[in-house]
Formats: structure tokens, C-alpha cells, sequence
């Protein structure tokens, strides 16, 4: 199948991009992928247990789903009801189960217990669309095959200017547009880091935070508004004394009286 072009994008943006990329790993030299595995299929799992569900979550649930059920022949011979009680703590734990015993089904009778290693093999799995495929290429092989887009990478990708999309399969394209592909893998770690740690969806530390100042329309309005100093302040009243408020008081007490 003929890929279609990717979308062209001038010398400053990617000399923008570079340094957005820059920043994000010094501020973040410890992104990673936050899911735990050992193996491909393990990966491929928890990524698909992680969709509306979060790392910490997958990661409670996956050790003792890996002991009982540890290669993807015991999965798929455990089937979605051998999978669900390791896995009910979790959104959708029902279609996960399934996706999880098909996939690894698959798995076993197509390409001989291993994960494939393309984007296309991948996405014939079940549960498997290209995030989740980008997710296994990029960390359990070192393939940059495109940039995984979650909900930070999206976000951080518009508010940093690097897309004007909200769809992901156009904002995975406008980045790999920019970012040497090299990058793809570790750039979807850093906006994730970045998205969860400073801009959280509702609510982000937008004028305290240096990457974003720079890069993020909000964090340089933020930081503006920081800056303005504070209007001159009106010149503080004079305290009237108690006595002199008292006498003040009384003498104008006297005069409506009079
Ligand atoms: S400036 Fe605010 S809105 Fe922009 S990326 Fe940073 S935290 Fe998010």
C-alpha cells in the first residue's frame, strides 16, 4: 500500500520542534513508558489493559496476571473468563479479557507464539489499533514507527503549537513531520511525562513551569500576568484613634441632634 506524504513543514518549526525536544529532556531525563513488562507480550497486554485506565492501576493488576497466565499460550487457553478476575479492578475489563485471549490466540496460531514486529501484523491483532502497536514497536523492539498519541501527547502537541488537529492519526502525522524519527518513541515518553506531571488536563502550573512559559501560548500569558506588578496601591486609610473616632462620632451625633 502506498503511504500517503507526510505533511510539510518549514525550517522554523523544526527548528522549534527541535527545541521543545530539547527542553523536555532536560527537564525529563528519567521518560520512560510507566507500564510494567518483562517480555513483548507482556507489553502488548498491559498496553491493551491500559487503554481508559491508568499506569498505576495496570501495574497493581499485572503481576499476578502474568504469574498465573505467563506466555501467551496460557492466556489464550485461559480465555477471557481465566483473564477477568486478574483484571476486574480495571474499566472495560470484560472486552480487555477478550481482546487479551484473542490477540494472544492469534499470537500462538499465526506467528508462532512471538509478537510480530510490523505495524501491519500488529494491527490484525485483536485490541490492537496504532497506538497500541506504536506503544509495543517503539519499546519492547526499538522500532520508530510512528509517535504513540495518548491524551497528554495530544493536548501538550496542540498547546505547544505543534499541530492545529485534534484527531490523532493527523496530530501522529504533523509530529512525525517535525521529529526525526530516531525520536518518535522517546518524544510520545516526554509529552506524556510532561502532560502528567505539569499540564494536567484541568488545571496545569502553566506560569510555573519554564517549558511551558516558553512553548505554551497559556504558560507565557500566565507568566505576563505574574509579571505585571501589582497597581500602585491606593494609600491606606488613616485609623481614626478609638477616642478620636469616639469624640468624631459624638460631636456628629451632636450636630444632627442640633
Ligand atoms: S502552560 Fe499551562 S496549559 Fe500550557 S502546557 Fe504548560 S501547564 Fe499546560
Amino acid at each position: 500500500m502506498k503511504e500517503t506524504p507526510l505533511p510539510r513543514k518549514s525550517d522554523a518549526k523544526r527548528a522549534r520542534a527541535a527545541e521543545i525536544l530539547a527542553a523536555l529532556r532536560a527537564r525529563h531525563p528519567d521518560a520512560r513508558c510507566e507500564l510494567h513488562w518483562t517480555t513483548p507480550h507482556e507489553l502488548l497486554v498491559a498496553t491493551i489493559l491500559s487503554a481508559q485506565s491508568t499506569d498505576v492501576g495496570v501495574n497493581k493488576a499485572t503481576p499476578g496476571l502474568f504469574r498465573a497466565l505467563p506466555t501467551p499460550a496460557a492466556l489464550a487457553a485461559a480465555g477471557p473468563a481465566g483473564i477477568e478476575p486478574h483484571v476486574r479492578t480495571l474499566n472495560f475489563f470484560r472486552n480487555k479479557s477478550r481482546a487479551i485471549a484473542e490477540s494472544m490466540q492469534a499470537i500462538c496460531d499465526r506467528f508462532g507464539g512471538e509478537v510480530p514486529r510490523t505495524m501491519e501484523e500488529l494491527l490484525t491483532l485483536r485490541g490492537v489499533a496504532r497506538k497500541t502497536a506504536n506503544v509495543v514497536l517503539g519499546n519492547a523492539f526499538g522500532i520508530n514507527e510512528g509517535v504513540v498519541v495518548d491524551t497528554h501527547v495530544a493536548r501538550l502537541a496542540k498547546r505547544f503549537g505543534l499541530t492545529r488537529h485534534d484527531d490523532p492519526a493527523k496530530i501522529e502525522r504533523d509530529l512525525m513531520a517535525l521529529f526525526p524519527r530516531e525520536t518518535w518513541t522517546d518524544l510520545s515518553h516526554l509529552l506524556i511525562f510532561h502532560g502528567r506531571r505539569a499540564c494536567k488536563a484541568r488545571g496545569g502550573s502553566c506560569a510555573e513551569d519554564a517549558i511551558c512559559r516558553r512553548f505554551c501560548r497559556e504558560g507565557a500569558r500566565a507568566a505576563k500576568i505574574q509579571a505585571i506588578p501589582a497597581s500602585p496601591a491606593t494609600p491606606p486609610r488613616r485609623q481614626a484613634s478609638p477616642a478620636r473616632s469616639g469624640s468624631a462620632t459624638s460631636s456628629r451625633r451632636r450636630s444632627t441632634r442640633g
